[in-house]
């Protein structure tokens, strides 16, 4: 089968490889407008159960992929000062640019062939002139838009905003912090990815930012600012900046998943909001199960109806865990008067995902403090 893949990240990569894994009879080329060491952002986490997918579906990158793991199974929660801490949470880190050096090196090591440095905006020649075409070209994907007719997409740009920095202050867990301030209320979603850097996420409601006037401030002026908001826990480490800009959460769906021979796959076809840190997870757990419906139809038509049929439930009880959990952070103003425990308690349930029972068996010492505080106030 002839395939071309618009988008060389976690999506576009992770499909050529188990496809060509399967049958190194396809003919497949990834199309990439970044350079192979560009990248945005910092690390992306994962849970633990992603792992064993990532076991089964491909033991050579998922061998890799692990060996370069931070593993953690804490989740932190910050709040006046206090750290709260939640055991029994199993996740791992990993630089993105690491992730996606893995990735192409698999890719090369299997014959597949990653065009760097080009960007494809004329799409209908590509389509017809292969059997299968994936659009894995990420959030503001070109090939959703070209086709929205057919894919007829649903888009909601969120009122928050974000920043994605690096830190040298290490954060060993999952980590939450809130500081209120005058302007309003930040929180920070940190993780270490490696055994030098952490991930460091701002994020704020559209008052707080206003407030601050981040619109009149330079890049070096707003990470003062935010060093000087996250003073205490930073230690005195500094943001560092990735081409870092604020920018507001898209939250995507489509009605239509594929059309003819056009797929879309990652972020291109639905996102999850960061906070529930999957969105990488979505992504190759998106191939591994495209790739699965391609070994039980050789039809490219009978595959895709598969895909959609498939996955589409799955995606849709991400999403709807995942906009629990984006409402709250969009709201975070309104916990704040929660002493530390109970935030962290409200944190841990926020997205339904889980309940007072599971928290219990993760970390009984924490459900029992939270217990006590409530029995104490009542
Ligand atoms: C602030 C923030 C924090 C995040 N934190 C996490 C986290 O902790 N854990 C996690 O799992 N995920 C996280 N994510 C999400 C994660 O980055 C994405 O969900 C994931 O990268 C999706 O993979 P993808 O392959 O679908 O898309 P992408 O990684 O976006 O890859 C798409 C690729 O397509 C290329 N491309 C786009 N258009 C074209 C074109 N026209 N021609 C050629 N190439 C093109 C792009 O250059 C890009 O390389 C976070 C995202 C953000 C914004």
């Amino acid at each position: 089968m002839k395939i071309t893949i618009i988008g060389g990240g976690p999506a576009g990569m992770y499909f050529g490889i188990l496809m060509k894994a399967a049958d190194a009879g396809h003919q497949i080329t990834i199309y990439e407008r970044n350079g192979p060491d560009d990248t945005f952002g910092w690390g992306v986490v994962f849970s633990g159960r992603t792992l064993n997918n990532l076991r089964a579906a491909d033991p050579a990158s998922h061998a890799e992929i692990t060996g370069d793991f931070a593993a953690w199974e804490n989740v932190d929660v910050a709040h006046r000062d206090e750290n709260i801490s939640i055991h029994g949470n199993s996740f791992s880190g990993i630089a993105r640019l690491r992730l996606l050096k893995i990735l192409q090196r698999r890719c090369d090591e299997l014959g597949i062939e990653i065009k760097f440095h080009t960007e494809i905006t004329d799409l209908k020649s590509f389509v017809s002139e292969c059997d299968l075409f994936v659009g894995a070209d990420g959030v503001n994907s070109t090939v959703r838009q070209k086709f929205a007719d057919q894919f007829k997409p649903d888009l909601s740009t969120r009122p928050n905003k974000y920043v994605w920095y690096g830190t040298h202050q290490l954060f060993h867990g999952l980590t939450l912090t809130f500081r209120e301030t005058r302007e309003g209320v930040f929180a920070a979603h940190s993780y270490k990815f490696d055994t030098t850097t952490s991930t460091f996420i701002i994020e704020c409601d559209p008052h707080t930012w206003t407030n601050a006037g981040f619109d009149e401030m330079s890049d070096a002026e707003t990470r003062a600012h935010l060093e000087n908001v996250f003073a205490r826990d930073l230690a005195g480490h500094q943001l560092l900046s990735n081409n870092s800009k604020w920018i507001n959460f898209l939250l995507v769906r489509n009605a239509n998943w594929y059309f003819d021979n056009v797929v879309l796959l990652g972020d291109a076809l639905h996102t999850a909001h960061f906070s529930i840190g999957s969105g990488t997870k979505l992504a190759l757990e998106d191939a591994i199960t495209l790739a699965q419906c391609f070994r039980h139809n050789a039809e490219v038509s009978k595959a895709l109806r598969q895909f959609e049929t498939e996955r589409k439930p799955v995606i849709e009880t991400y999403q709807a865990a995942a906009e629990e959990s984006m409402l709250w952070f969009e709201n975070a103003k309104d916990f704040m008067q929660l002493t530390p425990i109970e935030l962290a308690y409200v944190l841990m349930t926020r997205s339904g995902r889980i309940d007072h029972e599971t928290l219990r068996r993760r970390d009984p010492n924490f459900i029992a403090l939270y217990e006590n505080q409530s029995k104490a106030k009542s």
